[in-house]
């Protein structure tokens, strides 16, 4: 084993954990998963510890591993804790749970100073009706918990919605968060290590489609010094507070007022799939240098523009990308199924009209609208 080899677990199976083998193995890293079967995209790329398998699948996989990291902020929590008792999982305890509960994650904002939508945790009829008094419409009401692309989430516009949008997705906790005008929506992708080394991405804008995340532009267009260095300071406070090892995704609204945050991830993020070839080191390369202790790698983008496109449903005409030079093809060997995403496409430019001309050579991957 070469004196930086190490072996990462990671819990999850999925396309990120796919990303972060094929970024870990030219720095000799091995990897074992803890999935579901043998379907799933990271299923060959390491060793696959079943949880249908039997119940010492995860005991196995951590028997395996140097360092553990994860896929999702709904990782269960128990589940961590117990790990970390003989071995680091990297991001810790303290980044999974405040990001897998809106009304933590909106705290801790609050807490450092982060600015964001008003908000009200709520858990009866009763409480949402004066949470609407209390924040105004409109207003969007989300589960506190296990959201993600849109869903749990109603845009209440009127009051006489309020008892609609409580038995549709109400009946457990709820958190009601003012309306955000925004002019944009943008993510930063920051990594930390455990030696206290921060590296930041720049800002990218992120655009949706039916709550699914369609095409990043990277880095955003016009955004200035001074905005940058704002998500920066927002980051830097979020990975000190938390003790955080790793990559942390920050989504915010950009508004005529300023930056707002929306939500955090405390893994590697579908806006940050760009810096595969359009950054020196890439968001899945510095997430396992940072957890296996080595120096983080630089963020800067490799050429002045790119662009991410996501694969979503159908896998499309995936031959044209091939065909031209400066887009990169990236596919999860997943099955096709609406709303899915199947892989992404990143594009490289030197300016915006040939990013533009590339993105609309690749019109096919995107929604009609
Ligand atoms: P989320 O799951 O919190 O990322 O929300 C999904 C999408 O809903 C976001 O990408 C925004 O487009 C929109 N959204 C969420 N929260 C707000 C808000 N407070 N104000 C306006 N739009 C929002």
């Amino acid at each position: 084993m070469t004196p930086i080899s190490k072996r990462i677990g990671v819990l999850g199976a999925g396309q990120l954990g796919r990303m972060l083998a094929i970024a870990g193995y030219p720095l000799a890293q091995k990897f074992g998963f803890y999935g579901t079967s043998d379907d799933e995209p990271s299923a060959l790329l390491g060793h696959m510890h079943k949880q249908s398998d039997d119940v010492d699948s995860l005991v196995n996989l951590v028997e395996f591993t140097d360092v553990i990291t994860y896929e999702s902020e709904n990782t269960s929590i128990e589940q961590v804790r117990e790990i970390a008792k003989t071995t680091p999982v990297y991001p810790a305890e303290k980044s999974l749970y405040m990001s897998q509960h809106r009304g933590r994650e909106k705290g801790l904002f609050d807490q450092l100073e982060i600015p964001c939508a008003p908000y009200r945790i709520v858990d009866s009829l009763d409480s949402l009706e004066l949470a609407v008094t209390e924040i105004g419409l409109p207003a969007i009401l989300k589960t506190t918990t296990e959201g993600y692309d849109g869903k749990g989430q109603f845009v209440l516009k009127e009051e006489s919605q309020i008892k609609q949008a409580w038995s549709e997705i109400g009946n457990r906790e709820l958190v009601l968060e003012g309306f955000i005008n925004f002019q944009r929506e943008l993510s930063i992708v920051a990594v930390r290590n455990a030696n206290n080394e921060h590296v930041y991405y720049p800002l990218v804008q992120n655009v949706h489609h039916e709550g699914i995340l369609r095409y990043t532009i990277a880095p955003a267009r016009e955004v200035s010094a001074e905005i940058q260095q704002q998500a920066e300071g927002y980051m830097q406070s979020l990975l000190d507070e938390l003790d955080h090892v790793g990559v942390l995704t920050l989504e915010l609204f950009e508004t005529v007022d300023g930056l707002v945050a929306n939500e955090m991830a405390p893994r590697v993020h579908n806006s940050g799939h760009w810096t595969i070839e359009g950054a020196y080191t890439s968001q899945f390369e510095n997430h396992v240098r940072a957890i296996t202790g080595l120096p983080l790698g630089d963020t800067s983008v490799r050429q002045p523009l790119a662009a991410m496109i996501n694969i979503i449903g159908e896998t499309g005409p995936v031959e044209k990308v091939l065909t031209m030079p400066n887009a990169f093809l990236h596919l999860y060997d997943k099955e096709e199924r609406p709303g899915r995403k199947l892989g992404h496409i990143n594009v490289l430019a030197v300016d915006e009209d040939s990013l533009y001309k590339d993105i609309q050579a690749l019109s096919e991957f995107l929604p009609k609208a």
